[in-house]
């Protein structure tokens, strides 16, 4: 099938009012970004709709198969394009139909005439083009209401346009059309889907993780890396700070209760992602954390890691099942890269017996005979900075 252009369907944002042109504007600057690589692709936009097309098919094909990844689509069409003749007309009707699973559907034909002088009005143009994708494709009936194939003709003067399917887009808003975050991002299942859940609501993401060679080895960051290119999929570009973590953690384990050593970690990764919070200016740090999932995870221990600073700290999956997170994991395909075996600083360290109800004031009492500012200020300034997706024209070699 050779289509002519993808019609889009911009849904939330039409609730925007004033702020629908940024909106708009939003959504083709990350469809330009997402589509970097397809040199042919054209978009214009109107107040109700988007086109996109190119004329070398397979780069159709290809925006076709990552558009229901792009968070501000409701929905999209593909639409093919015909002479403004009759027979061209239902030439068109029947290869579109044919590529359908027709048999046993009901079946409508829906014709619109922008273009008034056209010989066939309306209704005939219904008749003729549905009778004769009846007669040549049996297996069909007729059913005017809700019908499960319905085939849109809009006839113009100069060509004729005709769309059956209404794909389903990632719903959502425009990625940075609500500001931009820093999410923690370890290599487990949890904070890429945090992250999905963030961007849905149309906020930039930067990333930020924590390192400790040699005690984390590099395919620990290599995940990372791929999870981010992965993410960076849904329509936005991502920085991932990489944090020389070492020097922090061993200090930790030689000044505070061995107990107590997780919250601990918990508290400087938080102090050091609000530096470079700062320094990227994002509004809000973004954690995988969740609700009794493992000992630590705890309201008294979400207590003791918000102390350290009032920066909103932003839990999207607190409430959530683990199996309901591993369902989204895999649809956003970040699942396999998550549970290859690997390191994490935190479970390198993690003690034999974690405090699941750390106090806060016992925290800040063991962390104030240790002068950690320094260190921090050190980590957040030998971070190492990384930028997704990797491009055809990046050097992937980082990456492998
Ligand atoms: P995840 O699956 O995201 O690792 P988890 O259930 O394993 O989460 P934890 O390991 O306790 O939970 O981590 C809780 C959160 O802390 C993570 O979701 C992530 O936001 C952050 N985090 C943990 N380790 C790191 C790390 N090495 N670098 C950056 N963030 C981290
Ligand atoms: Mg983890």
């Amino acid at each position: 099938m050779k289509w002519h252009e993808i019609l889009i369907r911009y849904g939330e944002i039409t609730t925007k009012g004033k702020n629908r042109k940024l909106f708009i504007n939003r959504l083709k600057e990350n469809l330009r970004y997402t589509f970097a690589d397809i040199p042919n692709m054209r978009i214009r936009s109107e107040r109700d709709r988007m086109y996109l097309s190119s004329e070398v098919d397979t780069e159709m094909e290809e925006i076709l198969n990552r558009l229901p990844h792009i968070f501000g689509i409701h929905s999209f069409s593909p639409v093919a394009e015909c002479e403004p003749t009759v027979e061209a007309m239902k030439e068109l009707a029947v290869e579109i139909v044919q590529g359908l699973d027709y048999e046993g559907k009901t079946f409508k034909v829906n014709a619109k005439r922008s273009f008034k002088n056209f010989p066939l009005d309306t209704y005939e143009l219904q008749q003729t083009i549905g009778s004769h994708v009846l007669g040549t494709l049996p297996g069909m009936t007729v059913q005017m209401k809700k019908p499960d194939i319905e085939l849109r003709v809009e006839v113009r003067e100069k060509a004729v346009y005709m769309m059956v399917d209404v794909i389903s887009g990632a719903g959502g808003l425009p990625i940075g059309s609500n500001g931009k975050a820093l999410l923690l991002l370890s290599g487990g299942i949890d904070s890429p889907v945090a992250a999905y859940y963030m961007m849905k609501r149309g906020v930039r993401i930067e990333a930020i993780h924590f390192f400790s060679p040699p005690f984390t080895s590099d395919q620990s960051l290599t995940k990372v890396k791929e999870l981010c290119d992965k993410i960076s999929r849904f329509g936005g570009n991502i920085r991932l700070h990489i944090i020389p973590f070492t020097e922090t953690q061993q200090t930790i384990q030689n000044s505070v209760p061995e107990n107590v050593t997780m919250t601990s970690t918990r508290r400087m990764m938080m102090k050091i992602a609000d530096e470079v919070r700062k320094e990227i200016d994002a509004k809000a740090l973004v954690t995988g954390e969740n609700l009794g999932q493992v000992a630590s995870q705890t309201l008294e221990s979400l207590a003791a890691i918000n102390d350290v600073t009032t920066t909103p700290i932003l839990r999207p999956l607190i409430t959530f099942d683990k199996l309901e997170i591993i369902d989204v994991a895999q649809k956003i395909g970040t699942y396999d890269i998550s549970i290859r075996p690997y390191e994490d600083c935190c479970t390198v360290f993690t003690p034999a017996n974690p405090k699941t109800k750390p106090r806060v004031e016992k925290m800040n009492y063991y962390e104030s005979f240790t002068d950690f500012e320094e260190m921090i200020q050190r980590a957040v300034k030998n971070r190492e900075i990384h930028s997704f997706p990797k491009t055809k024209s990046d050097d992937f070699s980082d990456l492998l």
